[in-house]
């Protein structure tokens, strides 16, 4: 059994934690402030496997299939539902990247189809069929519940005897040549240290600031954090926008019902680059911008109240991809998950979590297409398609 170290306690972090406890390793998971502070608790609650390419197409449909086992595993209601995402094409130019994205994703098993504008009404009763002339539709997309999935995931893992600490910052790192011997951190005002076999650095829009404390160069997995809001409406009936609704050439907005309350959470690509990561104020920009989208997507939207907006943050990669992999013999990275991070993070975990127990995994996690190098390397990967 060897001491894991894992910086981050968000989704990512605390779901790592729960697998590498499960593979019997020892376990002590830092997060500076509280746990599904960073992003995870300021996402939109969506889970697809309708991607572009293979690589996260095939991620995406391993991930599903944990998800679908998720509650039975953690024993916890985290109101997983496959309620669907419906992608809606405004061209025919679209409709036409709808089809060849279509029979990629069914190569893999993703049952995505082209549907018409009639069948897309019944799927979402408040849309608006007029601007669109066909949908993408897989019903095995959906949503959960951040707060119930994170805490889940958080119970388990301390049941396991994970070592998991709140407010506890990791403010340095021990190495010598390429492996990291120990991590130093802050509590109540302290800095102690602790030896460890192996890290994790699962702290995303502040994983430059930890690849630093390495010795690695801050931009060697370039992540930049950019503002992306949301906001949310009143509670509507249920059965209005239950899948995530997207016309992705009206600025990637998109519409979803909350699955538990009802409210209607609205979202679009308008967004900049964060300044400083506790840039987390709402705008009234945005709040404009978003409902002009929403509305037009959806126009019943126009008489419900607003009751919250907020923010958080993108941890962008320039190709939108994360950055997965070994960094230094003993050090790793699962970070800048660029808006995918929660839907990923059941068999991004579980990849992790074996790769670092054994130094592989039975996941079809493509370790080339993730490698935190490629930037350094120049490479970049097709864009993942961005929205939540
Ligand atoms: P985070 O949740 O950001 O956790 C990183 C943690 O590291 C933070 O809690 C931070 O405090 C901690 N940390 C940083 N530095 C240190 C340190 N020195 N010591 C200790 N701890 C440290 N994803 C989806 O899959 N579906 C969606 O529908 C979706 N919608 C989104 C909507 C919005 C508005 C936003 C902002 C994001 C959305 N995302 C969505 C993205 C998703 O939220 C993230 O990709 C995911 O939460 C990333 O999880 P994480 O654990 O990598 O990072």
């Amino acid at each position: 059994m060897s001491k894991v170290a894992v910086i981050g306690g968000g989704i990512i972090g605390v779901a790592t934690a729960y697998e590498l406890a499960k593979l019997g390793e020892e376990v002590i998971l830092f997060e500076k402030s509280y746990f599904g502070s960073g992003s995870t608790f300021r996402c939109a609650t969506g889970i697809r496997a309708q991607f572009t390419d293979e690589a996260n197409i095939r991620l995406m449909k391993h991930s599903v299939r944990r998800w679908e086992g998720l509650e039975e595993e953690l024993g916890f209601d985290i109101n997983f539902r496959q309620t669907g995402y419906l992608f809606l094409a405004t061209s025919e130019e679209e409709v036409k990247a709808f089809k060849n994205n279509i029979r990629l994703q069914n190569r893999f098993g993703v049952p995505t189809r082209l549907i018409g504008m009639e069948e897309a009404k019944e799927i979402v009763p408040i849309l608006n069929t007029e601007p669109f002339l066909a949908g993408a539709w897989n019903p095995k997309d959906g949503k959960a519940n951040p707060f119930k999935t994170l805490f889940a995931y958080l119970f388990r893992a301390r049941e396991m005897g994970v070592d998991a600490r709140e407010h506890t910052e990791v403010v340095a790192l021990e190495r010598e040549g390429d492996t990291i011997k120990a991590v130093k951190y802050r509590s109540n005002g302290r800095v102690e240290s602790v030896k460890v076999d192996a890290v994790l650095n699962a702290a995303n829009a502040w994983a430059p600031l930890i690849n630093e404390m390495a010795g690695l160069k801050r931009d060697l997995v370039p992540i930049k954090a950019y503002k992306h809001q949301l906001v949310k409406t009143e509670p509507l009936e249920p059965g209005q926008a239950e899948p995530l609704v997207c016309p992705p050439s009206w600025n990637d907005a998109y519409i979803i019902q909350d699955g538990e309350d009802g409210g209607i959470i609205c979202g679009a690509g308008i967004e900049h680059e964060a300044r400083g990561l506790n840039d987390y104020e709402p705008t009234y920009d945005f709040l404009r911008g978003v409902l002009r989208y929403a509305t037009m997507i959806a126009p019943p939207l126009k008489y419900a109240h607003i009751v919250r907006q907020w923010a958080g943050f993108y941890a962008k990669t320039p190709d939108k991809n994360p950055a997965i992999g070994r960094l230094l013999d003993n050090f790793y990275i699962a970070a800048g998950f660029s808006g995918h991070g929660f839907m990923m993070a059941p068999a991004v975990a579980q990849a992790v979590a074996e790769l670092m127990a054994n130094g592989r995994s039975r996941v079809p996690l493509d370790w080339e297409w993730y490698d935190p190098y490629r930037f350094e390397r120049g490479e970049l990967r097709s864009s993942a398609f961005q929205i939540g």
